[in-house]
């Protein structure tokens, strides 16, 4: 980066100077992260010495980097191992990316904190882009914040700026990072250090990131973490050598203490011992017992600039076609709706204007197509993650996909095939739809992901193949070695290394016994739901088109519970026309006839869901913001149209309106003026039932008040427990938590049939803990009049009913709510003489 004006770096802090070799660390001393300053504070606040952009503020607030405009990099770190402080007494004031002044403030620190709780005050302001440094002030001197200290003598060259290197990129197996504060100043400074002694251009990844590893602002951001999965990549005459220094040096620990250590990946020294189980979330249920293969991606050689841009367009141009004709056949191939609609949103991603103009004015800019596109999937799929929404998140892997499959054809690289095993279990830091739908499931039995998320288009993919699958396992996974013989359990989230013959044996007998009550629950599934003494449960489905609904008749289903009518309107960039609204809400109601109930739920979109054509603000917290009934109301229209719609079905089926996410009275009686407007002005002889989602806490705590003006409840566990324990319903790392079997969702479960009976209303549970048959005594119990469950589970929940009697369930019930959380919950509900199934998720 050439370097024109001296730049002056103005003090951070008021204080005292001192000479830099009288730090009491030898890291700062030895001057090895950078030359500077150190000053012993009397002010509590540090500002910037230069302007420019915030380049990394470490989570824990102690440090900040300000890289200037001409690319200069100065780093402060306040006091010595106030890393381990974990952020306590630190306020940042600024964020990274952030372009500040000089002088601004960035961080506010307690002193009186810090004093008693780390081993110095000591403040360092240290260059690291290794420009050479002049003093403006003599050391011991009291310095006054905002006065000059330093002067940066102009060079030709950054040291942190690489030579070009060309060739193939070597990568490091992955190794998992021990160091207890993640690579913070000391380890990275000494990474970099070493790194700055090979020729080679040297990367650090991190799962999607990567940093320059001779930089250590580079390395800092990229906020490494204790049980990280890092690997280290290199290009050039001696990056075999660089590899091996820098794994050996991760290893050790970068001069920290890392304790068990887990070490570098070979085979030999694989983290997962004999027998240890890892656990993660259920992604596609099942079993399977194979061995490990190591899917690692494809790393793709771009050269940045080109000659030509004419040329360049038209490498873009081809590629892109030949990307859409490829997902038309994977479209075309695709044995159901689920997977046609992914390969379907992927072939959208291609026409994204968007992506294209970025891609065009880098082209136009002197980049080549490769480089131009890669770097517009990549900011764009940052984008995504950075908003905050899971479900965004989830969109950047499919955004991934898309742009790995145009760059293999911009670069004409064959996709690599993967050389499969028999009965291989894939472990993968992430799979991508393209990958997954591609599997051999002749050879494939199963996979587990280190990302991704129980909604993923990847669970989903896996769900239509029948291959069980977890995924958020800890990073440890990747240390398997190739050929390790695990037993995946993807129904109780676990993944066994080395499995005991004795558990293979257990299991393949529950498989049995399995096979044949699906045998018998499939042949009797034309019974009614009735308990051995007497009483009646309707068995619903959950759909989301006609062809579920026929399923849903076909497997015993009294009728449609929830019909999801998102599937209408999402994933297209046009609405569809109220005919065509009309027409399907119709058949769908002829499918069911005019004796079974069809619950169509409003659009429930917005926030975490948005919809292409209906423009909306990006939102901090999608899933608090304005969604379900909210949007609806907001775009009054949108709801009366659909509406109008799902009117044109009255008659063919019995016909309820249910409205989603409703937290307040105002929104349901809003929602039914609007309603009763519509079938005035459709000349309709009696308005269809109306009733609410209870899947907001202030809903099914005001249910009392509610029940006399709805006629049905319908409880959305999925949302409800979100709402109730505060935890995100994608989240890999909660899911095992957020479990609806919490005795305080399965109270407002019981706040909410209390009340409904009372007004004699009828409630339903339309969220996944329906589709549980571990949950169905105890919903029973609780007084649910309807379960509404994914369409091919209804044989097997309504046999489950089948087992039961009333009264025991709800003694049972009553016993359940008094206990303190859901694995106290399960653990009863599994002691029940009538042991249920494995859970089975939803799509
Ligand atoms: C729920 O929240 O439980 C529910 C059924 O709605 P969805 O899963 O569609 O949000
Ligand atoms: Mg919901």
């Amino acid at each position: 980066m050439a370097i024109t004006q001296p730049l002056q770096l103005l003090a951070p802090l008021s204080g005292v100077l001192l000479p830099l070799e009288q730090v009491p660390d030898p890291v700062f001393s030895s001057r090895v992260i950078g030359d500077g300053v150190c000053i012993d504070p009397t002010s509590q606040t540090l500002c910037a010495p230069l302007s420019g952009v915030v380049s990394n503020l470490q989570h824990s607030g102690h440090a900040v980097s300000i890289t200037s405009e001409q690319g200069q990099q100065v780093l402060m770190h306040i006091g010595l191992d106030t890393v381990n402080l974990a952020g306590k007494g630190f306020t940042c004031l600024v964020h990274e990316g952030q372009q500040v002044a000089a002088g601004q403030a960035l961080i506010e620190f307690d002193a009186d904190y810090l004093a008693l709780h780390a081993r110095s005050l000591l403040t360092l302001m240290l260059v690291v882009s290794g420009e050479p440094v002049t003093a403006l002030v003599d050391d011991r001197r009291l310095v006054e914040q905002g006065q000059s200290l330093l002067q940066l003598a102009p060079a030709a060259l950054s040291a942190a700026e690489d030579a070009e290197t060309e060739g193939e990129a070597l990568f490091s197996k992955p190794l998992i990072l021990g160091n207890p504060q993640g690579l913070h100043a000391r380890p990275a400074a000494l990474l970099a250090q070493a790194a700055k002694g090979f020729a080679a251009n040297i990367c650090l990844h991190r799962r999607t990131d990567s940093a320059n590893a001779k930089s250590l602002v580079s390395i800092m951001a990229l906020q490494t973490v204790q049980g990280d999965a890092l690997q280290v990549s290199a290009v050039g005459a001696d990056a075999e050598q660089a590899i091996q220094a820098l794994v050996a040096l991760l290893a050790s620990g970068c001069g920290e203490q890392v304790a068990a250590l887990p070490k570098a990946v070979s085979p030999a020294v694989s983290d997962a011992a004999p027998g240890a189980i890892l656990r993660g979330v259920c992604a596609s249920p099942g079993s399977a017992f194979g061995q490990v293969l190591q899917v690692v991606p494809q790393r793709l050689q771009i050269i940045e600039q080109a000659a030509n841009p004419q040329q360049e367009r038209q490498a873009l141009a081809r590629a892109l076609r030949q990307a859409a004709s490829a997902l038309q056949q994977l479209r075309d191939d695709a044995p159901g709706e689920a997977q046609q609609n992914i390969f379907r949103a992927h072939q959208e991603l291609l026409d994204d204007p968007s992506l294209l103009e970025q891609a065009e004015s880098l082209i136009a800019s002197g980049k080549s197509a490769a480089f131009a596109w890669n770097s517009a999937i990549e900011v764009t799929a940052e984008l995504f993650q950075s908003l905050g929404s899971s479900l965004l998140a989830e969109r950047a892997v499919d955004l991934a996909d898309v742009g790995q499959r145009v760059l293999e054809l911009i670069l004409g690289v064959q996709e690599q095939a993967l050389v499969l095993p028999e009965q291989a279990i894939l472990v993968a830091e992430q799979l991508t739809p393209s990958q997954t739908a591609n599997l051999d499931t002749t050879r494939v039995l199963g996979f587990v992901t280190v990302g991704g998320g129980a909604t993923s288009h990847v669970a989903i993919l896996a769900r239509a193949l029948g291959l069980p699958a977890l995924c958020g396992l800890s990073p440890q996974v990747l240390s398997l070695a190739d050929g390790t013989p695990v037993l995946l359990d993807a129904d109780r989230g676990e993944l066994h290394r080395d499995p005991d013959p004795q558990l293979l044996r257990q299991l393949d007998t529950q498989r049995e016994q399995q096979r044949q009550r699906q045998h018998r629950d499939l042949a009797q599934a034309a019974l009614p739901a009735v308990t051995i003494d007497g009483h009646h449960l309707e068995v619903t489905a959950n759909i989301a088109c006609l062809a579920e609904a026929e399923q849903a008749v076909s497997l015993g289903g009294d009728g449609v519970g929830l019909l999801r009518s998102e599937f209408l309107y999402q994933d297209r960039t046009q609405a569809p026309s109220p005919q065509e609204q009309a027409a399907t809400y119709q058949a769908i109601a002829q499918a069911l006839g005019p004796e079974r109930n069809l619950v169509v739920r409003t659009l429930d979109v917005g926030g975490d869901k948005p919809l292409a054509y209906v423009p909306m603000d990006s939102e901090a917290n999608p899933f608090l913001g304005l969604r379900g009934i909210r949007l609806c109301l907001a775009r009054p229209e949108l709801l009366r149209e659909q509406f109008r719609a799902i009117l044109a079905s009255a008659g063919q089926a019995r016909l309820h309106i249910m409205l989603p996410m409703v937290s307040q009275l105002a929104e349901l009686r809003q929602a039914r003026q609007l309603l009763e407007q519509e079938v005035q002005a459709l000349g309709l002889a009696q308005s269809p039932k109306l009733g609410i989602m209870i899947e907001v806490p202030s809903a099914a705590l005001l249910a009392d008040r509610f029940a006399p003006e709805v006629d049905f409840f319908s409880i959305g566990t999925n949302d409800l427990t979100q709402y109730t324990l505060a935890m995100d319903r994608d989240h890999p790392r909660l899911a095992s938590q957020a479990d609806s079997f919490h005795p305080a969702v399965l109270r407002l479960i019981a706040t909410t049939v209390r009340a409904a009976h009372a007004h004699g209303k009828w409630v339903g549970v339309c969220g996944a803990l329906a589709s549980e048959t571990l949950a169905v005594p105890l919903l029973l119990g609780l007084g649910v009049d309807e379960l509404s469950v994914s369409v091919p589970l209804i044989p097997a929940i309504k046999a489950r009913v089948r087992e039961l009697d009333l009264v025991q369930c709800q003694a049972l019930a009553a016993h359940i709510v008094n206990l303190e959380d859901a694995a106290q919950v399960r653990e009863c509900l599994h002691r029940q003489p009538l042991a249920a199934h494995s859970p089975v998720l939803e799509n």
